[in-house]
């Protein structure tokens, strides 16, 4: 026991202390990286992993090849330039062909160092500069020097900032660090994290093994190991973690049972519906009524893309709340979208003679004293607001249903808020516009059930996609001429507003200029809206082309959300390929709104990335926004997953990709499944240690002692 209190203690240890630190480097270390502690560095895990025994030959390399080793000689070496412009150039020569390795920086030391003739190893990446091929400031090593040290084959390759390599800490640093910790905890206890049934089930290493390997793996079969280990466990807790909580709520809490689909939902549906609905809102109707009568608390996502018609499946929902007595509301993230969601019910339900009230943070006093008194009384049903619905003064008489519009910025907690105001929770119904993968919705969402509106309602025409490239620049003036002259409108998009000054991307001002060039009034006239001008403008700018008095709008990516133009059927992208996936559908999303068939045209220059033109690829193939999203995820690296950062919620997956990782995923969601089915609790001895894990984990999120 005593053994294991000085283990914790070790791991806890300022990184200050750790040999090559110091008090400089902690501060570079905390600040760039966050790592303070011994545990926060052997939890800081490597990106990738460098096989050091392979070479690429010279003839063989592009820029997408990312971080490479070359070997050969340097055949020559010169100074280029003037000045600020001055650069070292040593030409780089293997059997097959040569690669000029260029140095802007440090050239009085590096001009003496390398020895023409010489044999070397040079590690780097690959860049296209004039249009040529370089490894700019490589790192460069004797061959001798590297055949004496054969013991990391596998280099591992460690995220650093700009800031820690003006400091001289890289990658290579930071390898060097994690080789003192080892050594200096080689002696340590580390806790292990789960049971060992399980270990021994998966054969899978031990925790501390596993926190070697992956630092300092010995061969590819120990780090597959390692890896496995670790980002197994890093699932199976979110797994185990969310299935709990779906388990505890629908065991402890209950739900309202909803009987009866009534008068109201009844005569809506057969006298006031503008439109039949579609089979997939059907469906989620079915869904939705299936779970508000089992008397257990419902917990739903319900996923479709923008113009599936949610709102109505929400609408329908808070009827068959009102038919049962209940009271209802829905929030949406923003004021403006609150109010479009009121005006919406007000215009459906009027006609009914149901009352709709909205509570925004800008609804005035009096108004808000007497809608929180007939909130409290009963007397309203059905209530839309902003986040003002949570706050502790908004109470309820009986509130049967929630409907959470766009949840990406709710979070667990926030839901979890919403339902401790009853005694009984109400049901949840979440939607969102932004299709999310299976395996993004399972670890951010793994507690609700989903519901999905893969269908649009009918008559609308998919939105046609084309690639040019510059050179078809005429081409794409001449459609837009077509276009204009049928009485369509277009949008064009810049990625920027200003000339930027190390590239040659396309920018907002110049298109004002060439496209009223191109476009000249009287026949043609031009809105522009980008991010800096002031908002009364904008607005202005916005109305006149949604009023259909300016034909063309010339912007930044400020219009991808909230606008709605029926008849703009042209959607061009300038710069395409510098757009994410996720951004590039939303602005399509932008056409394709009204019953004319819509294009949208993605801009690009003539040399494209590999994953640029992967991207393009798919947009041009599919309108579908789950087959996007996934798309979207697997090209991306781990943490770099747009929506999740938009929304706010933190899925900080240290190891994990959910890109990639789908298997590991399901396996982690199944044994975290079948272990809370044979023991809920987490009682059983070897279950312990989850149940302790999980607190630790998440101690700030859950109140757990009153969950369970
Ligand atoms: P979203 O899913 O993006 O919230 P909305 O609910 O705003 O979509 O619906 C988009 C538009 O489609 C609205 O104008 C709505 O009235 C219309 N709509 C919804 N359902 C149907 C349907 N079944 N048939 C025809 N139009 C529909
Ligand atoms: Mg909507």
């Amino acid at each position: 026991m005593l053994g294991q209190m000085v283990a914790q203690n070790i791991l806890d240890t300022d990184i200050m202390y750790l040999k090559g630190v110091g008090p400089q480097r902690a501060l570079t270390l905390a600040d760039e990286l966050g790592v303070k502690t011994y545990a926060d560095l052997l939890y800081y895990f490597p990106y990738r992993y460098l096989d050091r025994t392979r070479f690429y030959s010279i003839n063989s390399i592009n820029e997408d090849l990312g971080l490479i080793q070359v070997k050969g000689r340097i055949t020559k070496t010169e100074l280029v330039g003037e000045g600020r412009n001055q650069r070292f150039v040593a030409w780089f020569a293997d059997e097959t062909g040569a690669v000029p390795l260029v140095w802007f920086k440090g050239i009085k030391w590096i001009k003496d160092r390398f020895k023409v003739g010489a044999e070397y190893v040079v590690f780097g990446k690959p860049t296209e500069f004039n249009h040529q091929l370089n490894f700019v400031h490589p790192e460069i090593e004797d061959m001798a020097k590297y055949q004496a040290k054969p013991e990391f084959s596998l280099q591992p390759l460690y995220n650093t900032s700009e800031k820690m390599k003006t400091k001289m800490v890289t990658s290579k640093t930071i390898h060097q660090l994690q080789i003192n910790l080892h050594e200096a905890i080689k002696n340590t206890t580390i806790f292990e994290t789960l049971p060992r049934e399980l270990l021994e089930k998966l054969n899978l290493p031990n925790l501390k093994t596993a926190l070697t390997d992956i630092h300092l793996p010995k061969n590819q079969h120990d780090l597959q190991r390692a890896q496995l280990r670790l980002k197994f466990e890093e699932l199976f807790y979110i797994q185990l973690k969310l299935l709990r909580l779906k388990k505890i709520r629908a065991r402890a809490n209950g739900g309202h049972k909803f009987e009866v689909v009534g008068q109201n939902f009844n005569d809506f549906y057969n006298n006031h519906l503008p439109f039949s609905l579609t089979n997939a809102q059907k469906r989620v109707l079915r869904e939705i009524r299936r779970d508000t009568n089992t008397g257990l608390q419902m917990n739903r996502l319900l996923q479709g893309d923008v113009g599936s018609g949610k709102t109505l499946v929400a609408l329908m929902s808070m009827l068959l709340a009102l038919d049962n007595g209940f009271q209802s509301c829905l929030m949406a993230p923003t004021e403006i979208l609150a109010q479009q969601h009121y005006k919406s019910f007000c215009e459906m339900l009027a006609p009914m003679g149901i009352e709709v009230a909205l509570l925004t943070g800008s609804t005035k006093q009096s108004t808000r004293t007497q809608l929180l008194a007939d909130l409290a009384s009963g007397q309203l049903k059905i209530l839309i607001g902003t986040h003002a619905l949570i706050e502790d003064r908004v109470v309820f008489n009986s509130l049967g249903l929630v409907v959470i519009d766009e949840q990406h910025r709710f979070g667990v907690a926030q839901r979890a808020r919403l339902w401790s105001k009853n005694s009984i929770p109400p049901h949840v119904l979440v939607m969102t516009a932004t299709p999310i993968p299976r395996t993004l919705a399972m670890t951010l969402y793994g507690d609700l059930d989903v519901s999905v509106i893969d269908e649009l309602p009918p008559g609308r025409k998919p939105v046609k996609t084309i690639h040019y490239n510059d050179s078809r620049r005429l081409q794409m003036f001449g459609f837009l001429r077509e276009q204009l002259k049928q009485g369509r409108q277009v949008y064009i998009v810049y990625p920027l507003i200003s000339e930027p000054k190390a590239s040659d991307l396309k920018y907002l001002e110049d298109g004002v200029e060439s496209i009223s060039r191109a476009f000249p009034p009287p026949d043609y006239a031009i809105s522009v809206v980008h991010g800096q001008m002031p908002s009364a403008e904008k607005e202005k700018s916005m109305t006149y082309f949604a009023k259909g008095i300016t034909n063309i709008m010339i912007a930044t990516t400020v219009i991808e959300v909230g606008v709605n133009v029926p008849n703009a059927s042209v959607m061009v992208i300038e710069n395409a390929e510098r757009f994410g996936l996720s951004q590039l559908h939303q602005l399509r999303g932008r056409v394709g709104r009204g019953a004319d068939q819509s294009y949208c045209i993605l801009m690009t220059g003539d040399r494209l990335t590999t994953e640029g033109r992967k991207r393009i690829q798919t947009m041009v193939e599919t309108n579908d926004g789950f087959v996007i999203a996934e798309a979207d995820l697997k090209l991306r690296g781990p943490g770099d997953i747009e929506g999740t950062q938009q929304s706010g919620i933190a899925i900080d997956l240290k190891i994990a990709d959910l890109g990639k990782d789908n298997q590991i995923l399901m396996l982690a969601r199944d044994e975290a499944s079948h272990i809370l089915e044979v023991d809920p609790n987490l009682k059983q001895p070897e279950h312990v240690i989850l149940d302790s894990e999980i607190k630790r984990r998440w101690k700030y999120e859950f109140d757990w002692g009153q969950i369970s």
